[in-house]
């Protein structure tokens, strides 16, 4: 995937300059609000300058939101029920990613919730922040505001999907794109193939857009947490390594334990077989922090690692680089959680379902690139009424998370390529390369990223 580079303008790479527009922006303001916490020059900074830069990234983001998920959702579906194109696969990697999705997003909500990372911080302090945004928040999450229940299911399905897509009623929006995605699957015209053509031409421009507006998060961090650190001072950071500890953890449980479990029960594959022969998908995928930059590798390692026949690999592995994120599911929901913990927004149980449900459809509808989830967090926060500003706190840490969340997407693939193509073929195993080798063509050819 060359469309978003993992560079900056210049030569030093993005995520370098993303961690210094982190330090820089958490030093000065911590330094600020220590030094002249109280001078009125400073709540000018803050209101007319550093807000204002992060509020223009932020509003970037959201802009590229609703194409971007339409697209991504309508091509998924296009890809998974092609009745040419391995149907009974594709009912089957369906299956597979909602259910170890789940299984994700399941862990990243219990962690958050039982760690509780984001508690503690001066109310007073987080008053004052919310304030700052409540306008805007409270206008975003107006329309879903006093719904609850039976409701919240209802809203699902949208009266009128403009609508929808135009008060950010992000849910709504995916429904719809998933129908569309179905009806333009069972009608093949000529009228619906261009559709598809057209709309892999919106997802590739949006692709394009989330590199550019990437190219300015090392600004917008600075400016984030300039903002944020200058009013809230030195609690914030130790907020940030308890929620860095948290996310972190979640992710290990799913790679070191639900993985394992899956290989074992359902690929009937030793794991250890399995991260040796994966290794080198799972290095790409670390080094890129993209999915879909690690396609050809992910490709490649499935067949001749780890035996899955290929035509399997391909669709699954394939589909997977941008529909199936375990990774990035777990993290949205730690992310919410989070930053709902910090700004103090209760979340009932039927609210955190909720939740639940939007970080999978979140992850199916998220890029396979370096922070391809953060327009849809940023999304799903202000439809629960928490400021998106709040994404500013974790931006400059985003880097390493999205590094290890991608490797838990790449591998999540993988898993579940074995796990169907033994389903398949019944002849997966830990030593089947040379099985596999008879089948080996091209493992690179036709991926879509
Ligand atoms: N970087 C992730 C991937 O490519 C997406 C994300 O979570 O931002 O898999």
């Amino acid at each position: 995937m060359s469309d978003i580079s993992v560079t900056g303008a210049g030569r030093m790479p993005l995520h370098t300059k993303m961690l210094i527009g982190f330090v820089v922006g958490t030093v000065a303001g911590i330094a600020a609000n220590l030094l002249v916490g109280d001078a009125p020059w400073l709540d000018t900074l803050v209101t007319y300058v550093t807000d204002p830069v992060g509020q223009l990234f932020l509003r970037l983001l959201f802009m590229i939101v609703v194409p971007l998920v339409f697209s991504a959702l309508v091509l998924g579906v296009v890809e998974i029920g092609d009745p040419a194109s391995l149907g009974r696969i594709g009912i089957k990697t369906l299956l597979w990613v909602l259910l170890v999705t789940s299984i994700a997003v399941t862990i990243g909500l219990v962690m958050v919730n039982v760690v509780r990372p984001g508690i503690g911080l001066d109310p007073t302090l987080v008053a004052g922040l919310m304030e700052q945004s409540s306008a805007r928040a409270t206008e975003i999450s107006a329309a879903r505001e006093g719904v609850s229940g039976l409701d919240v299911l209802l809203n699902i399905v949208p009266r009128n999907p403009v609508q929808a897509a135009a008060s950010g009623d992000l849910i709504a929006v995916m429904f719809f794109a998933l129908m569309f995605g179905i009806a333009a699957t069972v009608l093949r015209t000529d009228g619906t193939r261009s559709f598809v053509a057209a709309t892999q031409g919106v997802y590739d421009i949006c692709l394009k857009l989330i590199g550019w507006i990437i190219a300015l998060a090392p600004y917008a961090v600075a400016a984030l947490l300039f903002s944020i650190t200058a009013r809230l001072g030195l609690p914030m950071l130790w907020m940030l390594a308890k929620f860095v500890g948290t996310a972190l953890a979640a992710l290990g449980i799913h790679f070191f334990i639900v993985f394992p479990i899956l290989l074992w029960t359902l690929g009937r594959m030793s794991p250890l077989a399995f991260f040796r022969g994966a290794q080198p998908a799972l290095l790409t995928a670390f080094s890129t922090s993209s999915s879909s930059a690690s396609l050809p590798t992910t490709l490649k390692v499935a067949v001749d690692n780890l035996g899955v026949p290929r035509r399997v690999a391909r669709f699954v592995c394939t589909l997977g680089a941008t529909a199936n994120m375990n990774g990035t599911a777990l993290f949205e929901g730690v992310v919410v959680l989070f930053l709902a913990q910090l700004f103090g927004v209760d979340l009932s149980l039927p609210q955190q379902v909720m939740i639940l449900m939007l970080c999978i459809f979140g992850s199916i509808g998220a890029a396979g690139v370096p922070g391809g989830s953060l327009p849809v967090i940023a999304m799903i926060l202000a439809m629960f009424g928490i400021p998106p500003e709040g994404i500013g706190i974790i931006l400059g840490v985003d880097r390493l998370l999205d590094m290890c969340r991608t490797v838990v997407n790449v591998g999540g693939d993988m898993v579940g390529s074995v796990v169907i193509g033994r389903s398949e073929e019944g002849v997966v195993d830990s030593d089947a390369a040379s099985l596999a080798g008879s089948t080996v063509g091209d493992p690179l050819a036709t991926p879509r990223a």
